[in-house]
């Protein structure tokens, strides 16, 4: 079993409402916690936080909006997340930055890959807010970018009350098969849809691994980061 030294931790809105609209302090304060407990560990950890708990684009166009406008309102969702996660983070002990792809300086940094880089080796908790600043994009294909660029070792997605990926829905499918291996080019011609697309192409061509583990389980964020083979494991 060997861990991880640099790990992008993708959260997506989905945990941070608990199932629901807007957020659950309960949840968030559970995963700080174990954030917290992961970076007091000595394993650097930069996160990118998703906003489906408050707006997906692609939701508020079919009711009306045009796409880009509500792109942004879901990206600015993500960072009502990212200071969530900071607050909570920090009342563990652990430092944390903020860092967003569309600037708002009273709130959190610009994203400064150099500098995230700079905090992560100095202990801090980066926390990648406002997806990548761009309508069309999701935090999923960001956390594929950031993990490259920030040149973390592997993207951790946690899932909300799923233990890793299925060959079919297992809320549907009581009889679904979980993987506990797979490769991006597999992953692509099943047309899983644990994660876009794009992100998934993205981390392929970079040889980049994701670890697809259930987030609803306590302490499964170290386990993930010790290296322990828990959930789906996706490599090129
Ligand atoms: N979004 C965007 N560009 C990005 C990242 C996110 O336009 O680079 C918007 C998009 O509308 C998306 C919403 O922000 O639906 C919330 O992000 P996402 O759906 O990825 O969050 P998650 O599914 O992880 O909760």
């Amino acid at each position: 079993m060997t861990g991880y030294q640099r790990v992008l931790l993708k959260l997506s809105g989905e945990v941070f409402g608990g199932g629901e609209v807007g957020l659950d302090l309960d949840v968030i304060n559970r995963i700080a916690g174990e954030v917290a407990s992961v970076a007091k560990s000595g394993v650097q950890v930069g996160i990118v936080v998703g906003g489906g708990n408050f707006f997906r684009g692609a939701e508020l166009q079919q009711r009306g909006m045009e796409r880009a406008r509500a792109d942004y309102m879901g990206m600015l969702g993500t960072v009502m997340n990212c200071l969530a996660l900071q607050d909570l983070t920090e009342k563990h002990g652990v430092e944390t930055r903020v860092q967003t792809a569309i600037t708002m300086g009273q709130v959190a940094e610009p994203y400064i890959p150099r500098r995230a880089i700079r905090h992560m080796e100095k202990g801090r908790v980066v926390i990648f807010g406002a997806g990548a600043g761009m309508p069309f994009f999701s935090t999923d294909t960001v956390a594929a970018q950031r993990a490259l660029e920030t040149r973390c070792e592997v993207i951790l997605m946690g899932k909300q009350g799923v233990d890793g990926v299925y060959d079919s829905d297992p809320h549907q499918n009581p009889s679904a098969v979980m993987f506990e291996r797979l490769t991006y080019d597999e992953y692509l011609a099943r047309d899983l849809k644990v994660a876009d697309a794009t992100g998934i192409a993205m981390a392929r061509d970079n040889r980049m691994d994701m670890v697809f583990f259930n987030l609803s389980t306590e302490g499964n964020i170290l386990r993930v980061v010790q290296g322990e083979k828990i959930g789906t494991l996706v490599s090129a």
